[in-house]
């Protein structure tokens, strides 16, 4: 078995081949490209170029502690691809961060960007850390050093973070201060997420939730399900997975039946209130004992006799051993690469319709996208004008992923990447590259 750097054992080709199911979500993300190359023929240049990042950064980061102590976090940029435009991706602070995640997450940002087609190009940073442990003045420190660091090699027209797992507006905020400040002007351009007030854009805080629900709408008209009966099940109650819940209830009328968050879950079958329990979530941490529920793991969430099923949380929660479980009609993956190759295999067998990650989460990066233009032409766009823009980005892109799906008669991940690693090749192409 190889090794992470955190000296985690993660499972090899080589260990799959001999029977152990790969869970290094890079060596994933990789398997999957090929199997997109292999049907869209690729050259082996172009192959082998899309087979690797780009570009990485290791870092540690030095952070004072409130106790006087300093404490060294290892942190990571990947900067996949930038063919199609500037590298996109947020950053993630996790303390199981590894950095074949980060390579494998900054490979999804390029496919991301290409599949809803605006002119960006991927990647994905990453700190091992666990801040739910650190007051806001070491959060602070540690992310303004994070990009002291990174300044190098970030900035509007090179790569633009964007928050992710565990980071929030509010972060966003100090990072584009300190970029500023380095730089010696205001450059708000050079993150995305960040708070209204402090160059942010409207619609961006529930834009992945409001993204996904929009292909959940239209793969119902696909399957013809009617989503005002629809059950729904969410898994992960943390930003995209709380408005999927709160928001999918008011646009669709449907019931959700149960939510999950790190430390558990609710379930009843008749509905839960998604914004009450977000309230208890506030009140006491995390959803577990809201009144009038039953309690429901974060594995059993999945298997649930569901219509929707919408994992959020993080990669790699479906796998072999629970494919062949999933009942939902719809899987709309709002986090990144919660699916192994393995079990897409039997959820495609079983004709369980997943709306893939880089697809069904797209609406984040897209509504960054539209920040991106506000901050660099100095607009601003109303909530309904970011919206009706995410709609028909959301809708064309399904649409060119199942046409593609139906015309080569393969899953909808396969089409996706066939849709997204094509448009990338072609850029490639026609700069030269190969
Ligand atoms: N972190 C989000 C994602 O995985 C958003 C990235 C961005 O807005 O740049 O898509």
């Amino acid at each position: 078995m190889a090794e992470d750097l955190q000296g985690r054992r993660v499972a090899s080709t080589a260990t799959r081949r001999s029977g152990v199911e790969e869970l290094n979500p890079f060596k994933n993300a990789q398997e999957q490209l090929d199997t997109a190359a292999k049907i869209l023929k690729l050259d082996p240049g172009t192959h082998a170029i899309l087979r690797e990042p780009m570009r990485e950064l290791r870092l540690s980061v030095p952070v004072k502690m409130d106790d006087g102590s300093v404490k060294v976090f290892k942190g990571f940029r990947v900067q996949y691809n930038n063919a199609r435009g500037p590298c996109k991706g947020g950053i993630r602070y996790h303390p199981n961060e590894t950095i074949d995640t980060i390579r494998a997450l900054s490979a999804w940002m390029t496919w991301k960007c290409a599949v809803v087609d605006i002119p960006l190009g991927g990647s994905k940073g990453g700190i091992i850390c666990n801040p739910k442990e650190m007051s806001p003045g070491e959060l602070e420190r540690l992310s303004r050093k994070y990009i002291e660091l990174i300044y190098p090699v970030i900035g509007p027209e090179k790569d633009i973070p964007a928050p992710d797992v565990y980071t929030t507006p509010q972060m966003m905020a100090w990072m584009m201060d300190e970029f500023s400040k380095i730089r010696g002007y205001y450059c708000p351009g050079v993150i995305t997420g960040k708070p209204l007030e402090a160059g942010g854009s409207l619609g961006r805080g529930d834009s992945t939730a409001v993204g996904g629900l929009y292909t959940v709408r239209e793969a119902a008209k696909h399957l013809k399900i009617d989503l005002k009966k629809a059950a729904i099940a969410v898994q992960g109650y943390g930003n995209a997975g709380t408005f999927a819940a709160i928001i999918g209830k008011r646009m669709f009328g449907s019931r959700i039946i149960a939510v999950t968050d790190s430390k558990g879950g609710i379930y009843n079958a008749d509905g839960i209130d998604p914004d009450r329990a977000l309230a208890h979530k506030k009140k006491t941490g995390s959803v577990v004992n809201f009144p009038g529920t039953k309690p429901i793991s974060n594995e059993d969430v999945l298997e649930l006799d569901a219509d929707i099923l919408i994992p959020s949380a993080l990669e790699n929660v479906i796998t072999r051993k629970n494919a062949s479980k999933i009942k939902a009609k719809i899987m709309a993956e709002l986090a990144n690469g919660p699916t192994t190759p393995e079990a897409d295999e039997v959820l495609y067998k079983n004709g369980v319709f997943v709306v893939p990650d880089f697809l069904c989460n797209a609406g984040g990066v897209t509504v960054s996208y539209f920040e991106w233009v506000q901050n660099m032409t100095g607009d601003q766009w109303s909530e309904e004008e970011v919206y009706s823009r995410l709609d028909r980005k959301m809708t064309k892109s399904f649409k060119d992923v199942l046409d593609t799906s139906l015309k080569f008669k393969v899953n909808m991940r396969v089409a996706a990447y066939i849709v997204a690693v094509k448009r990338v090749a072609d850029a490639m192409k026609l700069r030269g590259w190969v």
